[in-house]
């Protein structure tokens, strides 16, 4: 994508923007644009100076492929949150024109806007419960009208400061126990307490539009989401009594992974098309899904520089050092919990096969370049290759909660380098 010639930023509409996305990559195997890269950045003398990333377009395609499959009458919402990423979203809106976006501050709404102004303001949604008045604001003047919200305060505040444009979702409370990341513990409101907030949108002339929920990022147990709809149904029997109007969305949240999205997309559809088939099929009602890492963690992989090694004074196992790593671009082992393989290529950009019964393997630590000893990216790995300074360690479907969290603690870069390929 870097070295396509052409510049999106020199676009101004949005059919422009379309087409120069539309540029092909010059890659169509990850292996082949690692190696490039790495040519490229040994004949620079530029190998330690900060980690890359490859993006496979490819990969987009095939997701939001596999999830119009499986879920065809739930719209996507990109989570910007997971990685907020210009290019990949440039790259999103190029092979779906009408994806939507969830954006959680007047940040991320900001890149949305500058990546594409012309975007239809129904594709975009607010989607945090609780929101500084300033940024309220900020969306409602950008025509960005429909946020979730979890509390009585929130509607007295949308009442106080947007012009009665501003439309809510009632986020529900759900069970998460079983998430990587639970959300629940923050966020939600059981169906007593969406009561008292049906009420108090009345009173204040706030318009409610329907409901949402997530249960959870990278959830385990997808009967949750059985429980989430039922409870979405009940709520939205009692907003439409009280409120006297119907409700037109339904926002199913974001949570799926790669790993498991058939099963959990199969039960969300059965559930959904039980308890609200009819209002779907007759466009009564719209689903949405907040989805972030199902589309972008399988999209990346990350390749970082091997800084230094050193024996472990009898320990019998090599630390290896990285450029990159907890504080940086890897976060995600420590607040993601993500388990990373790490992939071997040589200084010479060629990967190094790890076969399974091989003697002679050697025992190693991975660690981040600062000086914590929690910057550890693996405490123990079996590699058969004597890893040296100016190798590289790859890293797949780190797409999700990477970059997006980067610290410059210690004074490491978190920036990065990256190219597109498409396979
Ligand atoms: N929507 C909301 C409100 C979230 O908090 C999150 C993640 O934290 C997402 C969507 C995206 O979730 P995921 O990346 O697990 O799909």
């Amino acid at each position: 994508w870097t070295d396509s010639n052409t510049s999106i930023s020199s676009t101004n509409s949005y059919e422009a923007m379309v087409k120069v996305i539309q540029t092909k990559p010059r890659f169509h195997s990850i292996k082949d644009a690692i190696h490039n890269k790495i040519l490229n950045l040994r004949a620079e003398g530029r190998v330690d100076e900060r980690s890359f990333y490859i993006c496979d377009i490819g990969e987009i395609r095939r997701q939001l492929n596999l999830w119009k499959s499986e879920l065809p009458f739930i719209k996507p919402y990109y989570a910007v949150k997971c990685n907020p990423n210009e290019e990949f979203i440039k790259n999103m809106i190029s092979i779906e024109p009408e994806m939507g976006f969830d954006c959680a501050s007047l940040a991320e709404i900001e890149t949305i806007l500058r990546i594409n102004g012309f975007i239809n303001r129904d594709n975009l949604i607010y989607a945090n419960p609780i929101k500084p008045i300033s940024q309220l604001r900020y969306a409602n003047n950008n025509d960005v009208n429909l946020t979730t919200i979890d509390s009585i305060e929130e509607v007295e505040k949308i009442a106080n400061f947007t012009d009665g444009k501003m439309k809510v979702l009632i986020r529900i409370q759900t069970d998460d126990s079983s998430a990587t990341c639970p959300l629940s513990v923050k966020f939600g409101a059981n169906l007593q307490y969406s009561e008292k907030i049906v009420e108090k949108c009345i009173q204040l002339g706030v318009q409610i539009r329907g409901v949402a929920f997530h249960v959870g990022s990278g959830f385990k147990d997808s009967n949750t989401l059985v429980k989430a709809v039922d409870d979405s149904y009940k709520l939205i029997e009692i907003i439409e009594k009280n409120q006297g109007n119907k409700c037109d969305i339904i926002d199913v949240g974001g949570g799926f992974s790669k790993e498991s999205f058939k099963e959990s997309a199969k039960i969300l559809r059965q559930e959904m098309e039980f308890k609200f088939g009819k209002s779907i099929s007759n466009g009564e009602i719209k689903v949405i899904s907040e989805l972030g890492r199902f589309l972008s963690a399988s999209c990346f992989t990350l390749v970082s520089n091997v800084i230094g090694t050193r024996e472990e004074i009898g320990g019998g196992k090599t630390r290896v050092y990285l450029n990159d790593g907890l504080y940086g671009n890897l976060n995600c082992i420590l607040y993601d919990h993500q388990e990373v393989e790490p992939i071997v290529i040589t200084s010479n950009g060629e990967y190094v096969y790890q076969e399974s019964k091989s003697n002679d393997k050697k025992l190693y630590s991975i660690w981040g370049p600062t000086c914590d000893g929690l910057d550890c990216i693996s405490k123990r790995v079996e590699l058969n290759y004597d890893i040296k300074c100016g190798d590289f360690i790859g890293f797949e479907n780190c797409g999700a909660y990477t970059n997006a969290a980067a610290t410059k603690f210690n004074g490491f870069t978190n920036e990065f380098d990256y190219e597109f390929i498409e396979s």
